[in-house]
């Protein structure tokens, strides 16, 4: 059950957005029976529930605008291990599932901020580096058990639960889905509707409007014999785009098709390779490597060290799975001997070949969304208004060289003070814009606005990862279109007809 709630709470109004809320009441689930009682009680009390894993969301989509705050961050058990698979509670994080990962598997979403709540995860569709292999987090879930509003619980297996056509029956609710289009690039904006689809993937990725996730099973696969990565630095935007063009077309020649970030999951497990595969491609603009020297002091304060960064390069981070070291080390040396093409230097690479360098390259790379983060915070003493400007858009392999063009063009001339990093493979960066004061932060509202149209028009994604939450709501809107908008809201009345799970996000 709940209790009200307290000034001493107040951590639990924010998530990594910055944004606060508020609430009347909280609850501290452990089991799945406290959540059907705290949604018991929302329901006999008509109060909004707000269901939160661990915060770190960065578009608010964990905060509570009034009603009822439903943390799940004590429903954290791991339960089962067996045949592949991970039986979960949802408030697990991901850095505790790793760590109960049997040997000779691993599980492949991989956002950088592994305090992460699989709940979480499974509610954004989180992805991460390794998703240029992988794909996201729905293509790692098995199984899902939801408590929905009325107070069923389903419990859904891909493979053996799906619609017939788009019709459904979860429980005591059924319906028609909408014919709801995506765009063909990574994307978590919006529900995920197939004919015949599994009904897990209807959860996956709604942030938490249809229902609350009480346990997932997840699909580990079979731990790769050899990773290798390798940062390479050069010298321009366009030397950047055909580096990552060429690494591309050469996973797409040698292993067959592209990475599984667009599409249908699969539904058995992945064999493991015998060839060496391309699992990550990173990219980080020489601002963001300008930024993270000038923090060098604060990162080593944290155990984080700074490579060697040559001047004014930017940097692709290119990592390869294979069976064994041999041939992640033929892999990682064919990419390298291509960088001459692009007027970089193949002997100014950084490498990693074993886990302890990969380690330190991860916890390099997870610095950059950190410490923009910190840095904003610092300005918030100044003007407490202040937020971050993050983009988290997609865009067709065909318009990488076009969007980060557009990107670079517009914010030179803007003269705020930025640095892009990101998920280059999936042609999906990350923007973060800082402002030094209240008028940046609106110059570079009116820039990330002009750019989602853009991307939008180019058959685009304006959310490839974060989810929508309650700051994108706008941007969404764009790219669904009303029709559409009103078509989901329609499916979750199905669902959820007061309007008590997460009021205010995604719709
Ligand atoms: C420094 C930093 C780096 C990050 N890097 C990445 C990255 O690389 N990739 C990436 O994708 N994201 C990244 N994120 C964003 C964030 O970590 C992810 O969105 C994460 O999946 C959120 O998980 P959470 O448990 O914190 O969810 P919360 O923030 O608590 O909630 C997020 C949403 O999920 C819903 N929800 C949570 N649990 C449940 C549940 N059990 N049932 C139903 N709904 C639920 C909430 O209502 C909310 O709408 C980063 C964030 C930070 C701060």
């Amino acid at each position: 059950m709940s209790e009200s709630f307290q000034p001493a709470l107040a951590d639990y109004l924010r998530d990594e957005s910055r944004r606060v809320g508020r609430a009347d009441r909280i609850a501290f689930p452990r089991t799945e029976t406290d959540v059907l009682a705290a949604l018991a009680e929302a329901r006999a009390r008509k109060l909004p529930v707000t269901t939160q894993g661990a915060r770190t969301g960065v578009t608010g989509g964990a905060v509570p605008e009034g009603g009822m705050i439903l943390n799940l961050a004590h429903m954290d058990k791991i339960l089962a291990a067996e045949n592949g698979e991970l039986r979960v509670q949802p408030g697990a994080t991901l850095a505790a599932i790793r760590a109960a990962v049997p040997p000779g598997f691993y599980f492949a979403p991989d956002p950088t901020e592994t305090s992460a709540s699989i709940g979480g995860m499974i509610s954004c569709n989180s992805s991460g580096a390794l998703s240029f292999l992988h794909g996201p987090t729905r293509n790692h879930i098995l199984g899902l058990r939801v408590a929905l509003a009325n107070g069923d619980v389903v419990d859904l297996r891909r493979g053996r639960d799906q619609t017939a056509g788009l019709r459904f029956q979860l429980g005591s609710v059924s319906g028609e889905l909408p014919p709801l289009r995506r765009p063909a690039v990574k994307n978590a904006a919006g529900y995920f509707v197939d004919p015949d689809m599994d009904l897990v993937d209807l959860f996956v990725g709604a942030e938490g409007t249809l229902g609350v996730v009480t346990e997932a099973t997840l699909r580990l696969l079979p731990a790769p014999g050899a990773v290798w990565g390798l940062m390479a630095f050069l010298p321009s935007t366009a030397a950047v785009v055909g580096f990552v063009d060429a690494l591309r077309a050469n996973q797409r020649s040698e292993v067959g098709g592209q990475s599984s970030e667009v599409g249908t999951p699969p539904t058995t497990n992945h064999q493991p390779s015998t060839a060496p595969r391309l699992a990550a491609l990173e990219y980080f603009d020489s601002n963001c490597l300008v930024f993270l020297r000038e923090h060098a002091d604060e990162l080593a304060s944290k155990g984080i060290s700074v490579p060697n960064l040559p001047d004014g390069s930017a940097c692709v981070y290119a990592e390869w799975h294979a069976p064994d070291a041999a041939a992640a080390e033929a892999a990682l040396m064919a990419a390298a001997e291509r960088l001459p093409e692009f007027g970089a230097d193949s002997d100014a690479c950084i490498l990693a070949d074993n886990p302890h360098d990969l380690e330190k390259l991860k916890l390099f790379r997870h610095s950059a969304p950190e410490m923009v983060n910190s840095a904003i915070d610092e300005r918030r003493k100044i003007h407490p208004g202040l937020v971050k400007l993050g983009t988290d858009m997609s865009v067709p392999d065909a318009r990488l060289a076009d969007v980060l063009a557009m990107y670079e063009t517009d914010l030179a001339a803007s003269g705020l003070e930025r640095l892009i990093f990101g998920h280059i493979g999936a042609n999906h960066l990350h923007v973060n814009i800082l402002p030094r004061h209240p008028a940046d932060y609106d110059a570079g509202r009116a820039l990330y606005a002009r750019w989602a149209a853009q991307v939008i028009a180019w058959g685009g994604s304006i959310s490839a990862e974060h989810g929508i939450g309650k700051l994108k709501r706008d941007l969404f809107r764009q790219m669904a279109g009303d029709a559409a908008l009103a078509q989901m809201r329609d499916l979750k009345k199905c669902f959820d007809p007061d309007n008590l799970l997460n009021p205010g996000t995604l719709l």
